[in-house]
C-alpha cells in the first residue's frame, strides 16, 4: 500500500498546481477563483523515484457542518488524519495570513508530520513571505514554485523520512 500525503492551505496557493505537477495528469481542477476545487482529488504521484498517493484538498474556510464549506473542511481534516504526512503550503508573496494561521493552529494539535512549503517563491518577490512563514511553528519552510518546479529535490528529502 502507498504512503499517503496530503495537500493542505488556505484556497489559491497553489494546492492543486502541486497537486497536477506530482501526479502528471490533469486531475485537479486549477483556477484563479477561490475554492474552485470542489471535491476531495487523489491520484498516484512520483517524485524523482518515490511513490506516494497524494490527496489534494479544498476548504478550510468555515467551520459549520451543516454547509457545504463547513463539510470541505471536515473533508480536508479527515484527509489529514488519515495522511502519512501533510504539505502544508503558503503564498511566500502573499505572506501569511490569519487563515494561515488558524490551519496551522489545527495541523499543530494533530499528530500528521508537516512539512511546511512556502510556495510561489520563484523570483525575489516571495523572499519577506518565506521568513514569515517561520513563525508559524513548523521549522523551517521548504521555499518552493509548483508552477516552475523549484523545490522539487528539497521536498524529496523533507518527505523521505515520512514515506
Ligand atoms: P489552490 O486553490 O490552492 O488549489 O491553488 P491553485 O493551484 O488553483 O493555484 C492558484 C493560482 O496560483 C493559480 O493562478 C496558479 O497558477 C497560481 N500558482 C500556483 N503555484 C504557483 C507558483 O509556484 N508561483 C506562482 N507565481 N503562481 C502559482
Ligand atoms: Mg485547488
Amino acid at each position: 500500500k502507498l504512503p499517503l500525503v496530503a495537500i493542505v492551505g488556505r484556497p489559491n496557493v497553489g494546492k492543486s498546481t502541486l497537486f497536477n505537477r506530482l501526479v502528471g495528469k490533469r486531475l485537479a481542477l486549477v483556477d484563479d477563483r477561490p475554492g474552485v476545487t470542489r471535491d476531495r482529488r487523489e491520484g498516484d504521484a512520483n517524485l524523482l523515484g518515490l511513490d506516494f498517493r497524494v490527496i489534494d484538498t479544498a476548504g478550510f474556510e468555515e467551520d459549520d457542518p451543516e454547509t457545504l464549506p463547513g463539510r470541505m473542511r471536515a473533508q480536508t481534516q479527515a484527509a489529514v488524519i488519515q495522511a502519512d504526512v501533510a504539505l502544508f503550503l503558503i503564498d511566500s508573496r502573499a505572506g501569511v495570513t490569519p487563515l494561515d494561521e488558524e490551519i496551522a493552529r489545527w495541523l499543530r494539535s494533530g499528530d500528521t508530520p508537516v512539512i511546511l512549503l512556502a510556495n510561489k517563491a520563484e523570483g525575489r518577490a516571495g523572499e519577506s513571505g518565506v521568513l514569515e512563514a517561520f513563525g508559524l511553528g513548523f521549522g523551517d519552510p521548504v521555499p518552493f514554485s509548483a508552477e516552475h518546479g523549484e523545490g522539487m529535490a528539497d521536498l524529496f528529502e523533507a518527505l523521505l523520512p515520512h514515506i
